[in-house]
């Protein structure tokens, strides 16, 4: 039977990149075979399939970016490239037999709760229905991409793009080219750009802190002591230990902070010898706050003769390029909106409805909450790979993953195990979860800027407030006093 005249599963998975494919896998290890796989995109990979604008790379290094339970020894860099980390996704998918389980590019429109039998009722984009007793949203953060608002995008006649959704084979050379954002896709996007085409305009609303990255090429000593065992997990454990001592720069008053600060300074003095660009390149808000940036030649490429560096505030876009504040009209070929991701609405395409009628959407009006970022109280049987706080702005999500999907699957065993119908976060522990994080956050370096990681009423809703130990320990194993059964 294909998978494709079957409706009903024990396990929907919304999503095919790292969580989702992760999910997949302990599903199967968990002996919980019956899952369907459901995926928007044309391919697997979820961020690492839709962000293939030129440069696109992961800021961490390879070795913490692979699963625990599946090291890479054929990395290529220690920091690995777009189509590289989509190669391992589909190498793994393959492996365990994932891509007959997949369902690509259909979208969940529709999720209800069906109380009596114990399923959700999902409805896709294209007509069809599907059941499932467990529900795994494995969309993360950076999924859908945002737009920025500003009068006059719609009028614009030269080309309009957006880097998380890259036209296959854009060619933008000897082109007049425009790129809003500064952000880490921009920092990757500009020194690939800046070469090729005729005029690169990078407009900057805020300086980042920006710091070295220590690529280097894996050779074939690397690759053969990947393969001498007990080496790959040293490595990944080395590497999260290195990562995990960069989140203390997080902290006022902390040496890693100060350390951390004199690099990126002397980084900027090093790549920047013009003091007036510098100055326009120096951050103004404190280290952290924002996701750092890593890149050698960011800078180098800002300092480029064809490259504008523009600080003046964008006033509209007009048919023939950009306007700003100066009244200077910026005439493109090209616009590229470097300007991330919608991660304050998580789901917002999907209608999503629980016990009682109650709807995701009208739980999250304030900002998108979960219990440990997993469990959302009112949703049974629903569980959420990378949800609200917990990204992290120091280290490989993969750490925060596996957990989550350890905690989804207890959840699911408990069920089966106790024959019961569905299994929910209790209301007042998931609120208490939520409380005590917010008043963490509330002191802490992340309320101190406008970023991703804020709503505009302030929530902090995608960053989780400590280390990493921490959060593994409290997601792992599911309290069974925190969860109601019915
Ligand atoms: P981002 O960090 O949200 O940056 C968006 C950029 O667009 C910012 O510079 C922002 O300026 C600017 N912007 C947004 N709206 C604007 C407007 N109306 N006018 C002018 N400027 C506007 O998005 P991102 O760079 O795509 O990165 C998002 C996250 O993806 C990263 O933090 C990281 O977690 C992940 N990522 C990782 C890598 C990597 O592994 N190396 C690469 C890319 C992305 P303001 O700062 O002033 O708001």
């Amino acid at each position: 039977m294909t998978v494709a005249s079957v409706t009903d599963f024990e396990v929907a998975i919304l999503g095919a990149g790292m969580s989702g494919l992760c999910m997949a896998i302990q599903l199967q290890r968990a002996g919980i075979t019956d899952f369907v796989m459901l995926e928007k995109s044309a391919g697997l990979g979820g961020t690492w399939w839709d962000n293939r604008y030129p440069g696109a790379q992961v800021d961490v290094p390879a070795p913490a970016y692979s699963f625990s339970f599946a090291p890479n020894p054929d990395w290529t860099h220690r920091f690995a490239d777009a189509a590289e980390i989509q190669h391992y996704q589909q190498r793994l998918a393959e492996q365990h037999g994932l891509p007959a389980r997949m369902r690509l590019g259909v979208a969940i429109t529709e999720a209800k709760f069906d109380a009596e039998a114990g399923r959700w009722q999902l409805l896709l984009d294209n007509g069809e229905r599907i059941s499932a007793r467990f529900f795994a949203c494995s969309t993360g953060a950076l999924s859908v991409g945002r737009w920025p608002d500003i009068p006059g995008l719609a009028d614009f006649r030269g080309r309009l793009l957006h880097s998380a959704r890259w036209p296959h084979g854009a060619d933008l050379c000897e082109q007049r080219v425009g790129v809003i954002g500064t952000g880490s896709t921009a920092a990757q996007l500009v020194p690939a750009l800046a070469p090729e085409v005729a005029k690169l305009t990078v407009f900057q609303r805020t300086a980042n802190w920006v710091m070295p990255r220590v690529d280097r090429r894996y050779g074939r000593l690397d690759r053969w002591l990947h393969r001498v065992p007990g080496y790959a997990p040293l490595t990944r454990r080395a590497w999260v230990q290195v990562l995990e001592w960069g989140r203390r720069g997080f902290d006022e008053g902390t040496l890693a902070r100060r350390l951390i600060m004199a690099a990126a300074a002397s980084h900027l003095r090093r790549g920047v010898p013009d003091a007036a660009l510098r100055e326009r390149l120096t951050p103004h808000y404190p280290l952290g706050c924002k996701r750092i940036i890593y890149s050698n030649d960011y800078y180098p490429a800002l300092a480029r003769p064809q490259t504008e560096l523009v600080t003046a505030a964008i006033t509209r876009v007009t048919p023939r390029g950009v306007l700003t504040d100066d009244g200077r009209e910026h005439v493109l070929d090209a616009l590229v909106c470097a300007t991330g991701f919608d991660t304050i609405r998580p789901l917002a395409g999907v209608r999503i409805e629980g016990l009682g009628g109650r709807l995701l959407a009208d739980a999250w009006r304030d900002g998108a909450q979960a219990y440990l970022g997993v469990s959302v109280a009112g949703l049974p049987n629903f569980f959420l790979m990378l949800g609200p706080n917990t990204a992290t702005g120091h280290t490989s999500t993969l750490l925060y993953i596996e957990p989550q999907v350890q905690h989804a699957i207890a959840c699911m065993q408990r069920v089966r195990r106790e024959g019961r119908r569905w299994i929910t976060v209790k209301p007042e522990v998931a609120a208490a979860h939520d409380t005590a994080q917010q008043r963490r956050l509330a002191t802490s370096v992340w309320s101190q800027c406008r970023s991703w990681y804020r709503a505009d009423n302030g929530r902090i809703v995608a960053i989780w407030p400590g280390f990493t130990p921490e959060y593994v320990k409290a997601v792992r194993r599911p309290d069974p006093a925190a969860y109601a059964l019915g």
